[in-house]
């Protein structure tokens, strides 16, 4: 069966004209496609005749809500999704001044290795395609009524270990026939797959690179994220500002502040004398305490005390509110609770 969804318009005018229909019903059918319709009866001026052929050739891939926890604290939302073959990814919508903003998986699982995170727990399962990354987007927006306005790749997965569904989705989604959500509402977190960030960079896409830093150093980083043994610090930042240079955007810097590992002075001196100069911002996040390991979040007078250090030395640096605490909000958490289906 064709995935119907992650096709791209010159993909399904060829499908259509196989068969035998007239062009400006390649233009219907991708507008359906990507408007959130969850079955082909929905395509009201389509004929029965071609929505037929079209059930009998391929299928529209839906995210299935199968749970759904609003916080108290934020009205943050938080989506257990079930996908057409069963697997269970997670995504979060979270309501800011400028709008909804959504954050989704690329993913089922993750096989970064990170050992801070709960999306790796049990390793991956699969990759998700286009259409399954679009089918989050629309199960929110349909589900409770908004319509959001930014997305962030910052869900369960590496968006660069699912390089082409990606890149795929970023076109789908920018679409003007479809969500037509531009590159500049984009953000794309990355654990530092530097041949993921090499290839970006050709893309010349108007999207925000995040990448997840979490170290200053290949002495803390390696230990707490394996990606670091195959490109190291250096090599990363090397390829942050080829980034840099190539596209003239701004990279973000995560990182999860973690007592005792990540988060002293000195910690703080080092990272600051590598990033002094770059075109770049520091997100602080206090780290999210999770059951699968004991790490403690740094308190918030070390995130300010840090924070002021960075700035000494110029580097931007945003300390990030927590969203969701009261519902497992932060990716790979409600999963793992639910039985990881
Ligand atoms: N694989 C990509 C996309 C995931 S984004 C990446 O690593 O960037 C999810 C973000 O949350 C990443 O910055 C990740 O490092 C961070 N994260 C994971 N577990 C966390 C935790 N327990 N506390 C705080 N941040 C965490």
């Amino acid at each position: 069966m064709i995935d119907l969804r992650s096709m791209l318009p010159d993909e399904i005018e060829a499908l259509t004209a196989e068969l035998g229909e007239p062009k400006f019903r390649a233009k219907q059918l991708f507008s359906w496609l990507q408007s959130g319709v969850t079955s082909f009866d929905g395509m009201t001026n389509i004929p029965k005749s071609l929505r037929e052929k079209l059930s009998a050739v391929g299928y529209i891939a839906n995210a299935e809500i199968e749970q759904k926890f609003e916080s108290q604290l934020d009205g943050t939302v938080k989506f257990l999704f079930r996908m057409n073959d069963g697997m269970n990814i997670e995504s979060v919508l979270m309501k800011y001044r400028h709008g909804y903003s959504i954050c989704i998986s690329t993913q089922v699982g993750c096989r970064m290795g990170c050992s801070f995170c709960a999306s790796t727990v049990n390793g991956l399962d699969r990759s998700l395609t286009a259409s399954e990354m679009l089918a989050q987007i629309m199960s929110a927006q349909n589900s409770c009524g908004v319509r959001i306005s930014n997305i962030v790749l910052m869900g369960m997965g590496e968006p660069f270990d699912n390089y082409d569904n990606v890149l795929r989705f970023l076109e789908l989604v920018s679409h003007p026939d479809g969500l037509n959500i531009g590159m500049r509402h984009i953000s794309l977190s990355t654990c530092g797959r530097v041949d993921g960030i090499r290839r970006m960079m050709n893309e010349k896409l108007q999207l925000t690179l995040s990448v997840s830093l979490h170290a200053p150093n290949d002495r803390i980083r390696t230990a707490i994220m394996p990606i670091n043994k195959k490109w190291n610090v250096d090599t990363l930042l090397t390829a942050c500002r080829d980034y840099i240079d190539a596209t003239g955007r701004r990279i973000s810097f995560e990182y999860a502040m973690i007592k005792g590992v990540n988060d002293t002075d000195e910690c703080a001196h080092e990272l600051a004398n590598k990033l002094r100069g770059m075109l770049c911002h520091v997100n602080l996040i206090p780290a999210n305490e999770i059951r699968e390991n004991d790490y403690v979040r740094s308190d918030a007078s070390r995130l300010c005390r840090f924070k002021s250090i960075l700035e000494q030395y110029g580097v931007t640096t945003t300390v990030r509110r927590t969203l969701g605490s009261d519902i497992s909000a932060s990716c790979g958490q409600l999963r793992q609770k639910y039985g990881n289906k």
